[in-house]
């Protein structure tokens, strides 16, 4: 980690904008960060709006077996997290104390609950709408919002442990579900340019685990799955992703058996926002006063 990452925490720190914890990657907000991702996402709205998604909240934490089903321990088993309980007796529990007080590992006994920490707004939904039945004519498209939970702490603070996607979801035909991803690419980049954020768009590679990993990535990069739209956060360190593109073919479809409206096994593609990433960006670009930011900015943001 660099000088440049650390001081930028630090200022963002001193400034209020984050509060520390105690715990790299996991942090307050403010009241002014917090503004800041609310009128984002509603200028999000007015480049989304128009297109009629079907809005659906889910809680940061999703059904295992959901979680379990998607494959994502395949692809990323260091990035998951599990949410563990207390399920023992009273005989555990004087255990537990005891252990506390020692000051040894007393979470060895925790027992793995039905929920784990959801890793892309996205994941619980292709199992929900698969339930449904075949999608309608056209397909589908939804609007997303969670906190999500990545495993990799970190100084830096655009790699949090626990961050906030936005999403739209496309699933249909292929042609369709491309389209949308195209369309999106070309937004995204008009979107920053109306808050003053300079931006490249990229070909991708998430960081998939293992030596299998290496055959996932290059597939992912061969077949243009995944691009990014980067912004600089900090001066030093090369550009951030803050949106990202991807287009999961059948993979969805077949894991769920998510049908068209004529039986094929549905495609789908989704947009993501790293809200806190934009956010970031912005503080950076602007200054740590959003009330000083430039009046072309503030006007998109809350005009
Ligand atoms: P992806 O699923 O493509 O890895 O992530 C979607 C978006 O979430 C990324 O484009 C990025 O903006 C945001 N994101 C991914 N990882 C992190 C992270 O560690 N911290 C924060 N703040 N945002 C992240
Ligand atoms: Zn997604």
């Amino acid at each position: 980690m660099d000088m440049q990452t650390s001081s930028l925490l630090d200022r963002l720190f001193s400034a209020g904008l984050l509060i520390d914890t105690g715990v790299d990657g996991l942090y307050g907000r403010s009241g002014a960060f917090e503004d800041v991702i609310t009128r984002f996402e509603r200028l999000i709205d007015r480049f989304g709006g128009d297109d009629n998604p079907e809005a659906i909240r889910f809680p940061p934490g999703m059904n295992r077996a959901h979680f379990e089903g998607s494959g994502y321990m395949k692809s990323f088993p260091q990035l998951a997290g599990t949410i563990h309980s207390f399920c023992g007796c009273e005989l555990d529990h004087v255990n537990l104390l005891q252990c506390m007080t020692d000051g040894e590992d007393w979470t060895t006994e925790q027992k793995a609950t039905d929920i784990v920490l959801t890793p892309a707004a996205c994941y619980p939904l292709y199992p929900t709408i698969a339930k449904r039945g075949a999608l309608p004519a056209g397909g589908g498209l939804f609007d997303l919002q969670s906190y999500c939970f990545r495993h990799e702490p970190s100084k830096d603070p655009a790699r949090m442990q626990l961050f906030r996607m936005r999403e739209y979801v496309r699933m249909g035909k292929p042609a369709d579900v491309m389209a949308f991803r195209e369309d999106w690419m070309q937004r995204g980049t008009k979107l920053m340019e109306q808050v003053g954020l300079p931006v490249e768009i990229d070909v991708a590679n998430d960081p998939f685990f293992g030596r299998a990993g290496k055959m996932y990535k290059n597939n992912q990069r061969s077949q243009n799955l995944k691009f990014e739209l980067l912004i600089p956060i900090n001066s030093v360190a090369s550009p951030t992703a803050c949106m990202s593109f991807n287009y999961h073919q059948d993979h969805f479809g077949k894991t769920w058996d998510l049908k068209t409206e004529d039986d094929e096994t549905a495609h789908t593609a989704c947009v993501g926002f790293g809200l806190e990433r934009i956010a970031l960006a912005l503080f950076h670009h602007h200054g740590l006063d959003s009330g000083e930011w430039p009046e072309t900015v503030r006007q998109a943001l809350w005009g």
